[in-house]
């Protein structure tokens, strides 16, 4: 068991840092910064503190079940303010739930810690606890650890049996749509790269993505498949297209930008920040044109922009057509870890 001191701080006014002359345990840390992260739900039986977590599955449902790592220096800059890697740490699953239309639940939390320091935990589980708190989710359980600075969250939902969203029922003829706007993120991205200003707006998508958890679960029934958009929407509507073994066609001009995004490729004429730069966390959904009337109402009732922005064909690919008219082939290959090995 791994003994962590938490750093000495120079400001001895702030009552969140501890001396290193009294170190704390892991258990202690633990029991300060994750006991009580998230809703108290009545489906934990048995939370932190024993080897495992007792949690109650009711009957009728399915438990969706999703994992996801962020490292520092390769998902987020080591600058990064605590309290948006906490959000965004959980933020990456809850997406991952909504576009399976699963309800969220509880969360696990694996920790490694170079350089423990009370602030960072106290912001970091800040931002954790309160997007788990606004989407009724308990942490409850994990893993602390010294190692470099890395976060792996595993985030636990519930469907209904039969009723989950998955990525392969798409079919000819299916409006494709995507929710909010798309770019965003991949635009802070490449002007912190740049050395230049982000607009704030931007660097909240960046930072904080919002999962679209109550649209993917009011689209159960409705859409025949859906994705979280993570890795660019020409790769991760590619992964929809080979499960049901389908093409589509966009109209670029449909495409849902905010107003940074489309000054970006107006002046450009380069499309790629909304087609694969990644980080976006809205849904990419195909709806049926008999639903296309239900799915509409359902973004109005939830004040979610749901822009349809092409369909489904039979014949295979991805293509995309400019505002002109021209046809340009688009490549489904989306932002991969390990492309240049
Ligand atoms: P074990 O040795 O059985 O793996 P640990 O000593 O690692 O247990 O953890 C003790 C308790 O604290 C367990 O209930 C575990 O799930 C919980 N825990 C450890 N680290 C975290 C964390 N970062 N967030 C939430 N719970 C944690
Ligand atoms: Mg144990």
């Amino acid at each position: 068991m791994l003994m962590v001191c938490l750093i000495r701080s120079p400001d001895t006014r702030s009552n969140q840092r501890i001396d290193q002359t009294h170190p704390v345990s892991e258990f202690q840390l633990i029991h300060r910064y994750f006991a009580d992260l998230g809703v108290a739900r009545p489906d934990v039986v048995l939370g932190i503190g024993d080897d495992c977590a007792l949690l109650e599955v009711p009957a009728e449902q399915m438990l969706a079940v999703s994992i996801d790592t962020l490292n520092v220096g390769v998902h987020f800059f080591p600058d990064t303010d605590p309290e948006s890697i906490g959000h965004k740490a959980l933020a990456v699953g809850l997406s991952d739930l909504a576009a399976m239309g699963a309800e969220p639940a509880w969360a696990t939390l694996a920790l490694s810690l170079s350089d423990p320091d009370a602030s960072w935990l106290g912001a970091f589980a800040r931002g954790f606890g309160r997007l788990a708190t606004a989407h009724g989710v308990q942490l409850i359980g994990g893993d602390t650890t010294r190692g470099p600075l890395s976060i792996t969250v595993q985030v636990h939902g519930l469907v209904p049996r039969g009723k989950a969203l998955s990525r392969s029922g798409a079919r000819p003829g299916d409006a494709i749509y995507v929710s909010g706007t798309l770019g965003d993120a991949g635009l802070a991205l490449r002007l912190k790269q740049a050395g230049v200003a982000i607009p704030e707006p931007l660097q909240a998508r960046l930072d904080r993505p919002q999962p679209r958890v109550s649209l993917g679960m009011r689209l159960r029934g409705i859409a025949s498949a859906a994705i979280d958009l993570s890795d660019g929407l020409a790769g991760d509507l590619g992964h929809i297209l080979e499960a049901a073994g389908v093409g589509a066609e966009l109209e670029l001009a449909r495409l849902p930008l905010s107003p940074w995004v489309a000054e970006a490729v107006t002046t450009s004429g380069d499309w790629s920040l909304p087609l694969s730069s990644g980080d976006d966390y809205e849904l990419c959904v195909c709806i049926p044109p008999a639903a296309l009337e239900r799915a509409e109402s359902i973004s109005v009732d939830l004040g979610v922009p749901f822009t349809q922005i092409g369909w489904i064909r039979a014949t295979a690919g991805l293509a995309g057509y400019l505002p002109s008219g021209q046809r340009l082939g688009l490549s489904t290959c989306g932002y991969d870890h390990f492309a240049r090995f």
